[in-house]
């Protein structure tokens, strides 16, 4: 697949010996917190999840820019990460999908089990380097973005408060109601995070194709909308920070639920076609792809392609379907 690199990728180096609050506290390399006088919410912004998906680094390098030079929280913590950062300086335009992961998918391995577990890997060392920071958090905003061209898309997992706050930030367009992957824990669903019952919540952003122009923008008027709900900052230098950048409108979202993952089974998958993102296939029972010897057919009418991978491997998520939620009076 030829995809052009549209966007630059900022220089992070700068942001590696992270920051902390307050005295006492144990910095944690590409991690930095700002906090306020005023109690409230910790509110934090993950980028780099995935060592390609620059948008969330252009994003963070900006908010950081202006919390170094003098923008502060009003209430509670602000914090700013970047994720995977070993996979990003692996980044290599000849071989641009190659640096999203080291050893393995930091979003998969979310779960006690993986966390706790025997394996180990780079992604495994900075997941648990991390882990206690992110029980400390309340609110997450993790930036990503998506292999094919695409509308940004926002992923409330499965429960009313990641849907909520998909509806509080007004974009974009659509929103995804799902509840992750086979092959393991997103972040935004850990612990608490995908607890229908626990107030702590995330959203993850898809935010555009990996390198198109756009992307960048995108994540940092996310960004802005983000902190601007939870009122981390004072509305007028959100304000500020949002200047020259290209509008983003409040748009009426559309919300798709999850239906059906296909997950790949056998070495020998393919396509029958290739797939855009978000294209709406009309009739039920339409073959999208051969598995070894099973037919992959839309199980309903108006099936939405959510996120084709062009070449999945085995256990992997080859694309999600849904269908778009009945409109319903807000
Ligand atoms: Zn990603």
């Amino acid at each position: 697949m030829n995809v052009p690199i549209e966007v630059k990728f900022p220089d992070i180096e700068r942001w590696k010996r992270g920051r902390v609050a307050a005295p006492g506290e144990r910095a944690l390399p590409w991690v930095w917190t700002y906090a306020a006088p005023i109690a409230g919410p910790h509110v934090c912004v993950t980028a780099l999840v995935h060592g390609n998906e620059v948008c969330g680094a252009i994003a963070a390098d900006a908010l950081l820019d202006a919390l170094e030079s003098g923008l502060r929280p009003q209430r509670g913590r602000l914090s700013v990460v970047f994720a995977n950062v070993e996979a990003y300086r692996r980044f290599d335009a000849a071989r641009p999908f190659a640096s999203r992961a080291v050893d393995e998918d930091f979003n998969r391995l979310w779960d006690g089990a993986t966390l706790d577990g025997a394996r180990d890997s780079i992604e495994l060392r900075r997941a648990r380097e991390l882990r206690p920071f992110f029980d400390g958090v309340d609110h997450l905003l993790d930036l990503h973005s998506m292999q094919e061209p695409a509308p940004p898309i926002a992923l409330a997992g499965d429960t009313e408060k990641g849907l909520a706050l998909a509806r509080a930030l007004a974009m974009p367009e659509h929103i995804l109601v799902d509840s992750g992957h086979k092959a393991g824990k997103r972040l935004r669903d850990y612990a608490d995070f995908g607890a229908a019952e626990r107030s702590r919540s995330a959203l993850l952003i898809e935010c555009g194709q990996h390198w198109e122009a756009n992307v960048g923008n995108v994540a940092r008027q996310a960004t802005l909308r983000f902190l601007e709900h939870f009122e981390v900052c004072d509305h007028a230098a959100l304000q500020r920070l949002g200047r020259g950048l290209a509008p983003v409108p409040r748009s009426t979202q559309r919300v798709i639920d999850i239906t059906a993952v296909v997950t790949v089974r056998s070495a020998g998958f393919r396509w029958r076609r290739p797939l855009r993102g978000l294209e709406v296939i009309a009739e039920a029972g339409t073959s999208i792809a051969l598995d070894g010897d099973t037919d992959v057919r839309t199980p309903h009418a108006d099936a939405v392609m959510v996120m084709p991978s062009p070449e999945p491997k085995v256990g992997q998520t080859a694309v999600r379907i849904g269908r778009v939620r009945a409109m319903t009076a807000a």
